[in-house]
């Protein structure tokens, strides 16, 4: 009731915000500009993750008449990609755009935040975060690292990815060397695979060159970018590893503290509907790639055996224990985070899962 409560406020205020004239709620404050930095984790104009930052600085823009900007900097530019976090932390940039499952060395409960194996998808992450107390722990957490934590962005469920050898059985994945980075590499690794992190620029060439065996990435509308349908025999599916990844937006918390209550709720606006438009690119532009790379490319897809799936499956859910055993912090998220998907794989199964049964 009481984020029920706030929400509404927010809403409120905001649209008071947004009328001609208005001096906004906090009176005297409405002039002030906020100039920020926003660092993020993407290389330059990447299509999806990085596009969508780019609208989000529209949108601030334009919503708050000018008072609040952003000046964007892709990964390198300001700082490296995995030091996003650090920056936005001590104040370097203001903000920052990337995903929590990068964090898991600062807290183990990180990755929950972004995606697990076998976990949420982007509508459940949502109704999570939104409605099921995600978000107040996610808050929980970087207030410790004097950061304010947005749902920004779903890439919606990615792909297995890309093969050099067929998968028919689990055997077939001992010795794969494959890119897979966070959980779904050590999910990997307890079936024999030897899982690599390597930056997402370095796949294609790796994978031509043999350097690794197979490597996920993201999905058709990324890969086809990669053009990694020439470095690889197979795509599998469906992405195990990443079911539906919400991105981050990150902002300092002093800078946070400085804004009027009409910006904070502009600002909080703003994330969520970037957060659904990704998602809205990504399905609408994976479903074209898909077509291309199957009708222009003649990409085989095929379905990881169910005996693989299962295996993997069984091994995530240890991989989530462990990481529940390690941390005080991250118990309480993994216990959230298991029961909801518990309840909402019940919801699924009579919903989402059987409409599309029925409308295939
Ligand atoms: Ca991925």
């Amino acid at each position: 009731m009481k984020r029920r409560h706030l929400i509404a406020a927010g809403s409120a205020a905001a649209l008071a915000a947004c009328a001609p004239g208005s001096k906004g709620p906090a009176g005297g404050q409405s002039s002030q500009r906020f100039q920020w930095k926003m660092v993020t984790s993407w290389p330059p104009n990447f299509p999806g993750l990085g596009s969508s930052v780019l609208r989000l600085a529209e949108l601030l823009a334009q919503a708050s008449g000018g008072r609040l900007t952003l000046k964007i900097y892709a990964g390198n530019e300001l700082v490296p990609p995995f030091e996003v976090f650090d920056a936005v932390s001590r104040g370097t940039a203001e903000m920052g755009h990337s995903g929590a499952y990068y964090w898991k060395g600062k807290s183990p409960a990180a990755p929950f935040f972004c995606a697990v194996p076998f976990g949420l998808n982007a509508q459940e992450m949502n109704g999570w975060l939104y409605h099921g107390g995600g978000l107040e722990l996610w808050r929980e957490l970087y207030a410790k690292f004097n950061l304010v934590p947005f749902a920004c962005g779903n890439t919606g469920v990615q792909m297995a990815g890309w093969f050099n050898r067929e998968i028919t059985s689990v055997d077939d994945l001992k010795g794969l060397k494959m890119r897979i980075p966070g959980l779904g590499g050590e999910v990997m690794a307890r079936l024999g695979a030897v899982p690599v992190n390597i930056p997402g620029g370095e796949i294609f060439t790796s994978l031509q060159q043999g350097a690794i065996d197979a490597a996920e990435w993201v999905g058709p509308y990324n890969d086809l970018a990669f053009g990694l349908y020439r470095a690889a025999k197979y795509c599998y599916y469906p992405g195990w590893q990443e079911p539906g990844p919400t991105l981050e937006c990150m902002v300092n918390k002093n800078a946070y503290d400085s804004l009027p209550e009409d910006l904070k709720a502009l600002l909080d606006a703003c994330c969520r509907a970037i957060n659904d438009d990704m998602l809205a690119e990504y399905t609408a532009r994976n479903q074209d790639a898909l077509r291309q790379l199957v009708d222009t490319h003649k990409v085989e897809f095929r379905r990881l055996p169910d005996p693989v799936l299962a295996a993997l499956r069984e091994q995530a859910d240890a991989v989530l224990a462990d990481l529940a055993q390690s941390d005080a912090f991250a118990k309480r998220v993994h216990d959230s985070y298991v029961a909801y998907r518990a309840q909402v794989r019940a919801w699924a199964a009579v919903s989402e899962v059987a409409f599309y049964q029925a409308r295939a």
